[in-house]
């Protein structure tokens, strides 16, 4: 399986890192070594000095799909959970500068925990209707509507199959919005869809 991740996908975050909205939606790929399933604290790692969260919406993909039109990606996904993009914001800037590839920055190991996965039809909600918050050490830092997405998660699903072959299991982290920020060792972290925890990391 493949971890899928969409950058720059809400507005309001675009600003806050001083982005520009892409034409064309942008994605990278973390490796399946980066994903945890929540429950297990997160280890500071030890080749940066400056790590955020990034908390996002999490959609599993359920059967394999090449070149899926728009109106049929709805029959690829049932289930979403969240996760957290950490993202080494040292490294990726450093990089950035340089017009090299960030893949350090996002795709170390652990960098991707996930909460267990719950049902559309279990949470009654459309997909561009889920309402998230990131909480940290007991103060809201994230709170994000899937409403306020560039693209839809249909045009996600779409767009990247054009090119690569979605297969069951893949995981598609949907973007971040804004509030993203840095954390240190002791911070806790705790990630709530439609108001029920999820997912909580303290940082080690
Ligand atoms: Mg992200």
């Amino acid at each position: 399986m493949k971890l899928l991740c969409i950058g720059r996908n809400y507005t309001e975050h675009i600003k806050e890192l001083g982005n520009q909205v892409p034409e064309d939606i942008v994605f990278f790929l973390k490796p399946d070594t980066a994903l945890t399933r929540g429950g297990e604290d997160f280890y500071f790692p030890d080749f940066s000095s400056e790590v955020h969260y990034e908390c996002e919406l999490v959609v599993k993909i359920d059967k394999v799909g090449k070149c899926i039109p728009i109106e049929y990606a709805k029959d690829y996904y049932s289930q979403v959970g969240l996760g957290i993009d950490y993202t080494l914001r040292d490294v990726q800037s450093k990089y950035k500068a340089k017009g090299l590839p960030w893949t350090l920055a996002k795709g170390f190991d652990y960098s991707a925990p996930v909460s267990e996965f719950t049902d559309l039809k279990q949470l009654q909600k459309d997909i561009q209707d889920i309402h998230f918050t990131l909480v940290k050490n007991g103060v809201e830092v994230q709170n994000g509507h899937t409403a306020c997405m560039i693209h839809t998660v249909d045009e996600i699903i779409s767009y990247i199959s054009r090119f690569i072959t979605l297969k069951t299991g893949d995981l598609i982290f949907t973007g971040t919005p804004q509030g993203v920020g840095a954390i240190q060792k002791g911070d806790v972290l705790e990630a709530f869809l439609e108001g029920k925890s999820v997912l909580k990391q303290e940082i080690k």
